[in-house]
């Protein structure tokens, strides 16, 4: 998931990395009355994701309130890229001395961060990636030892930074990496990262996205989803972080894994029944994942459910708590059915047992059970 910039500065700021003082405007008298409180020149800044804006002329510089107005005006409403700006990032000017870049992605191939740090700041880095590969600095994180002062020395020397301001950036990088963590990012581009004239190290810009299969446990980060789908539920099960899809029938279904959510459909359809919904809880899900799921399923006011879990990295047990957990409360006026096998299956089976919740041994018996159970009624 991506998320603003402005968005990302926050982020970035309460983990300790330097950003402008800004504010968000959506109105040309909005940027008028931030630029009149910094007092100063500022940046207007749209807030849409596509890059490039700057050339675009989605970024600009104004001297005065009156100026800021005026740019105000012309950004917001403008059209980058296909996007409408609805948003502008007002931030006080500072006075750039050098642009460098820096960057942090999740390697999927290696497992681990990679950072990668330039003197080309300020530029497209794909562009500089293909002309001048060696201008760009790369170090692999190992998770258990963090980015060490020994890595970010390597970086700054390697890319040829000035090494007055090893200091400042090392603690910098350090604090972007602690974002980068605790935020679940699968990339931070700080682009440029400016030494000011004050000789200070400030992050000018920052592209942010957040794993979207973590953002069940980044609930803040979650918030900021854009809705873009009419579907409500669908809408609720983004904040939440699921996989989901909703379809035209009535018995919800809830699976770990795209594969086996999709034999389950085709389960279920071959019993004659009509899924409502295709749900992923991914894999490692924990008992609040799998209540989330359920409380999500529930809104489509299903005939009934099948709960089918191949238990690999997803614990049966974990599954069976949430599955109580969510349905402890409730008034349960349609059938429930769960099959659970694999890792823990005995454990989380015992925890199902005098519940109202219908077990089954296998995915054909589970899904001719909720399909007869729940046209049954
Ligand atoms: P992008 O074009 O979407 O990457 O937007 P940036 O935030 O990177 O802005 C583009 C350029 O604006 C930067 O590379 C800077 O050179 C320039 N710029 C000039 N003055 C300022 C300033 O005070 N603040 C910021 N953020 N950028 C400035
Ligand atoms: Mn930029």
């Amino acid at each position: 998931m991506k998320i603003h910039e402005f968005q990302a500065k926050q982020v970035l700021a309460k983990y300790g990395v330097p950003t402008p003082r800004g504010q968000v405007a959506t109105s040309p008298d909005e940027v008028k009355a931030i630029a009149q409180e910094f007092g100063k020149l500022v940046v207007v800044k749209a807030q849409v994701h596509v890059g490039g804006r700057g050339k675009a002329g989605g970024v600009k510089l104004a001297k005065s309130p009156d100026e800021a107005y005026e740019v105000g005006k012309q950004i917001l409403g403008m059209d980058l890229k296909g996007l409408t700006v609805k948003k502008v990032l007002v931030e006080e000017g500072i006075n750039i001395a050098q642009e460098y870049y820096l960057g942090m992605i999740f390697d999927r191939d290696a497992r681990k961060i990679v950072v990668m740090v330039s003197r080309e700041g300020g530029m497209d880095i794909e562009e500089v990636a293909e002309t001048n590969p060696q201008a760009i600095a790369k170090a692999w994180v190992d998770p258990a030892l963090g980015l060490t002062d020994y890595q970010i020395r390597q970086l700054i020397f390697g890319a040829k930074l000035d090494r007055q301001h090893v200091k400042e950036i090392t603690r910098f990088l350090k604090a972007l990496y602690q974002a980068f963590l605790s935020s679940d990012a699968s990339l931070a581009e700080i682009n440029p990262l400016v030494i000011t004239k004050e000789g200070t190290v400030i992050a000018a810009d920052c592209k942010m996205d957040i794993d979207d299969n973590a953002l069940f446990r980044q609930p803040e980060l979650a918030a900021w989803q854009e809705s873009e789908a009419d579907n409500p539920i669908e809408d609720e099960a983004r904040r939440r972080g699921l996989t989901y899809v909703h379809l035209d029938g009535d018995i919800g279904i809830i699976g770990n894994g795209a594969g086996l959510v999709m034999t389950t459909l085709d389960a279920v359809g071959r019993e004659g029944g009509k899924a409502a919904d295709f749900l992923d809880i991914g894999g490692g899900a924990r008992a609040a994942v799998v209540k989330n799921a359920l409380e999500v399923v529930m809104m489509e006011k299903p005939k009934g459910v099948l709960i089918n879990i191949f238990g690999g990295i997803t614990r049966c047990d974990e599954v069976a708590k949430g599955v109580l957990e969510a349905t402890g409360q409730m008034e349960l006026a349609i059938p429930i059915v769960v099959r659970l096998s694999g890792t823990a299956e005995e454990e989380g089976r015992k925890l199902l047992e005098g519940s109202k919740l219908i077990p089954a041994a296998s995915m054909q018996e589970a899904a001719k059970k909720v399909v007869e159970l729940s046209y049954a009624r």
